[in-house]
């Protein structure tokens, strides 16, 4: 447990029967409590809005999230960010150390631009130490496109001499066959990462079942709607547990691999205010992807190649120029 387990006589003027209901709802701890909307939680366990409003205040009193404090004391309260190694020291370095704890990661690019493969290599070097560039713990999978194949995990892992049976017991994966299904999945990953270490969440692919459940302009508010609210879940599960969140964006139209005319991901707006980080890829020649940073409020708008190999991501052979 990473949190405040939230338990009954915790909250006070908070019944236990409440509390109950929250922790069934999938709100383990009180930086749960604090992040979820009262509106959520009362579509969640059917509860009042005020009881909701109630125990969302008195975790937040706890936590001393309601109020402002001095820079440095702010500094103090602030759980450290650690980063998982994405494979490429090329990708890390240009992600500022690989991808980071408590935020959100998009990987977007065309079909078989590396989305999942990136995702694959998370998934076997998340449980190694910090020191190694894992964050020491294990992963869990949303899986959409049963794309989540263990025989090339255990490639990998065997490629970067590990354990398949260490890297397979790191691993807890869901599938999730409509949008509504992968809402659910979602609401369950706070009690699932306070169970089980879980460091790292990957999402692959958010977007395609609300691709192909949300069809025509009449439709798009809803399925932004539905969209949003999924990033936004993701976005207050990363921050209150201090999880990896990658999240893949497939886009439609072909690649042309130009950087001066990058393509609009799916999720328009949406995906561009939630996604702390995007990663733009592209297929290069053979098995040479290309990876640009884009609209980063604090990294710099750089590109690099990076190869996918048995062992999954890797740098480049030898020290090569990228042009683009
Ligand atoms: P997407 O972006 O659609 O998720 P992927 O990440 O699955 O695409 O990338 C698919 C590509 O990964 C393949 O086209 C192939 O080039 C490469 N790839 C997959 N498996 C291997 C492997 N075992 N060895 C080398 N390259 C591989
Ligand atoms: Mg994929």
């Amino acid at each position: 447990m990473t949190g405040h387990k939230l338990e009954p006589g915790i909250l006070k003027g908070v019944n236990t029967p409440t509390i109950e209901k929250l922790i069934k709802a999938g709100i383990p701890t009180l930086e749960a409590l604090a992040v979820t909307p009262a509106r959520h939680i009362v579509k969640l366990t059917g509860m009042g809005i005020e009881t909701a409003q109630k125990a969302i205040d008195k975790a937040r009193t706890i936590l001393k999230w309601d109020g402002f404090m001095p820079y440095d004391e702010y500094q103090k309260t602030r759980v450290p960010r650690n980063r998982c190694s994405t494979g490429s020291s090329e990708l890390d370095r240009i992600l500022g150390g690989g991808i980071e704890t408590g935020s959100i990661s998009e990987l977007a690019g065309a079909f078989g631009s590396g989305k999942t493969q990136i995702c694959f290599t998370l998934a076997v070097v998340c449980h190694l130490p910090l020191e190694e560039g894992g964050l020491d713990g294990n992963v869990a999978v949303i899986d959409t496109e049963e794309t989540f194949k263990d025989k090339r995990i255990f490639e990998i892992a065997k490629a970067r001499g590990l354990d398949p049976a260490v890297v397979a017991g790191s691993l807890f994966i869901a599938p999730a066959y409509t949008s509504d299904h992968l809402l659910y999945q979602i609401n369950r990953l706070h009690q699932l990462i306070q169970d089980h270490n879980i460091k790292l969440v990957i999402v692959d692919s958010l977007i395609s079942h609300f691709r192909s459940e949300y069809i025509g302009r009449g439709m798009l508010a809803d399925k932004q709607g539905q969209l949003g609210t999924a990033l936004s879940t993701l976005l207050r599960i990363a921050q209150a547990n201090n999880v990896a969140v990658v999240i893949t964006n497939q886009c439609i139209t072909t690649p042309d691999a130009s950087y001066s005319n990058p393509h609009k991901p799916t999720g328009g707006n949406i995906m561009g205010h939630a996604g702390t980080v995007r990663v733009w890829l592209y297929k290069a020649r053979k098995n040479e992807r290309l990876a640009n940073i884009l609209d980063s409020s604090y990294l710099r708008d750089e590109k690099i190649r990076f190869m996918i190999t048995e062992a999954g991501v890797v740098d480049m052979p030898g020290k090569e120029d990228d042009g683009g």
